[in-house]
């Protein structure tokens, strides 16, 4: 690894060095700036300053962009741009074999594909203590408007990606499309729902937790190396295999993520502290820092990069007058489950009288005060959750299928969609992964006399590869169906794929788009049913 070329030193080589040059409408002087979110290298567009900046030289063996790149986390003026540099992806200490020094790469921000018109462009310093990775806030755009971004170094480019900025808040957007998607177990199969999300040219792809899966390959379509993750080195090596996968990048590349995490970012089922792997706590901290530091690494985030174990990553994200998310973590904050940790153990009803107690909680009580303020302060159309686990309530023969999801903390259930019933909030949303399984419904307030008062709907994304509820439940293809859930309108147990929403000022409109196999990554996707909830009216049908 070279020492990185600082800016004065290459703008001096200008001309001399044979390094590529551009031209860019930019006011500023496209000085080094560091990785966090407050490195602002974006260019008015407005400015009438014409700044070149060069390609900074390094000494790399061949590219460093193996893990493609994202953007996230959009606002109406800027957007963050991601890629995290790694000559080799799969070099086994996680860090790319791309030493210890920071390396300076040029970014760049066109209107176009083909990058005729730059309306951005800088240079950033990937640090080797993020693991050589980017957080770079492009500001300075236009609202609601398509932008193609790239990095380079030496004679490396990276590959393209495609973002948008958002409306304003005061715009009024007539439409928004956004792609739902969760858990992709690389070792499970292959990513054809990602390389048909990749197509579709959405606003926004929310993505809802289990990225990763942190537990070690068994018998397998796809190895992944190593053990169960445990240190810093093991989850970066665990994302680069993940990410290192073509069909993820294009989709990535295809427009601004917006994610969440869930467990397997972390352990299977860890809440808050409490791990299932037999840590003490001072162990599971530390664990849970480098998990956490390893999803920012390797994350779109218009955040801070965590310092230790403690992270608040619950944020919102606006579309003009139609749509706000609320991006929940439901699970750095959450009560342990009551009874049994383990999400495949039916737990009857009677058995658990814990479950019922008023004190736990999913989102902890700060969350749970932003989010009820920030619903009853809203003033879109849409009000969204984007969020991990299912809300519905799903207990059939008096069994909880799942003391994992919300079922296993109806007060906290009861607190929010109380309050969203209280006040009257319409058009709540909420967008959920976790399960492996779709499904779509509306979410009720039950009465003492089993009365049921809809207030809100659910979309439940399938997985793009983790296993569904029939490999769980035997026979629950025919067991598990739509019609044994009162106000569910369609559950689909057996596919995987992902949602693609279409968001009007008058409906909400899912398709579950699924695959029929993940043995190859080129399986056709289809549209398995629609769904329809229309603005004022919590209810979901089918059509
Ligand atoms: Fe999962
Ligand atoms: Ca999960």
């Amino acid at each position: 690894m070279g020492e990185p070329v600082n800016r004065r030193t290459f703008l001096a080589a200008l001309g001399l060095s044979g390094a590529t040059v551009v031209v860019s409408c930019s006011s500023d002087d496209g000085s080094s700036g560091s990785s966090g979110p407050e490195s602002t290298n974006g260019a008015p567009a407005t400015s009438s300053t014409t700044t070149i900046v060069a390609v900074p030289d390094a000494a790399l063996a061949s590219t460093p962009f193996t893990l493609g790149v994202a953007s996230g986390d959009p606002l109406p003026d800027s957007v963050i741009l991601w890629t995290r540099l790694m000559v080799d992806p799969a070099a086994a200490d996680g860090g790319g074999a791309m030493g210890a020094d920071p390396v300076d790469l040029k970014w760049e921000v066109a209107s176009d594909e083909a990058f005729t018109t730059i309306v951005g462009s800088g240079i950033v310093t990937a640090e080797a203590a993020y693991g050589h990775s980017i957080h770079l806030e492009a500001t300075g755009l236009e609202p609601d408007t398509e932008y193609w971004y790239r990095f380079s170094v030496a004679t490396f480019v990276s590959p393209v990606g495609r973002a948008r900025t958002m409306p304003e808040d005061s715009a009024t957007p007539e439409q928004l499309r956004i792609g739902m998607a969760s858990c992709q177990d690389f070792t499970e199969g292959f990513y054809p729902a990602h390389r048909a999300m990749a197509t579709d040219r959405l606003d926004l792809v929310f993505f809802l937790g289990d990225f990763i899966y942190e537990s070690k390959s068994s018998s397998s379509a796809r190895q992944v190396p190593g053990g169960e993750c445990q240190t810093l080195a093991e989850y970066r090596l665990r994302y680069a295999t993940y990410s290192a996968d073509a069909d993820l990048q294009a989709s990535r590349a295809s427009c601004p993520w917006v994610v969440t995490w869930d467990d397997h970012e972390v352990e299977n089922n860890y809440t808050d502290l409490v791990n299932d792997g037999g840590l003490d706590e001072a162990a599971f901290r530390l664990r849970r820092a480098a998990a956490y530091q390893a999803y920012y690494e390797h994350m779109p985030l218009r955040l801070d990069p965590p310092a230790g174990e403690d992270w608040r990553i619950f944020r919102t994200i606006r579309f003009g007058s139609l749509a706000e998310f609320f991006v929940l973590d439901g699970r750095q904050y959450r009560t342990d489950q009551a009874c049994t940790s383990r999400a495949d153990a039916l737990v009857p009803v009677d058995s658990c009288p814990g479950l019922a107690e008023v004190a736990r909680t999913m989102l902890g009580d700060e969350q749970e005060s932003w989010l009820s303020d920030g619903l009853a302060a809203s003033t879109t159309t849409w009000k969204v959750l984007a969020q991990q686990t299912v809300m519905s309530s799903l207990v059939f023969a008096g069994l909880i299928l799942n003391v994992d999801q919300w079922d296993g903390y109806p007060a906290a259930r009861q607190r929010l969609l109380g309050f969203i019933g209280d006040n009257d909030i319409d058009n709540v949303v909420v967008l959920t992964g976790d399960i492996h399984s779709a499904a779509a419904g509306e979410l009720a307030l039950v009465g003492a006399d089993a009365t049921r008062t809809p207030v809100a709907v659910e979309f439940v994304g399938t997985s793009i590869t983790s296993g569904t509820l029939v490999d769980i439940v035997p026979g629950g293809a025919d067991l598990i169906t739509a019609d044994k859930f009162p106000g569910v309108a369609y559950i689909n147990v057996v596919n995987h794929g992902y949602g693609r929403c279409t968001v009007t000022p008058t409906e909400w409109r899912t398709e579950f788009v699924v695959v029929d196999t993940i043995a190859t990554a080129d399986a056709p996707a289809r549209v398995d049913a629609t769904c329809i909830t229309p603005a004022g009216t919590p209810s979901v049908t089918r059509v």
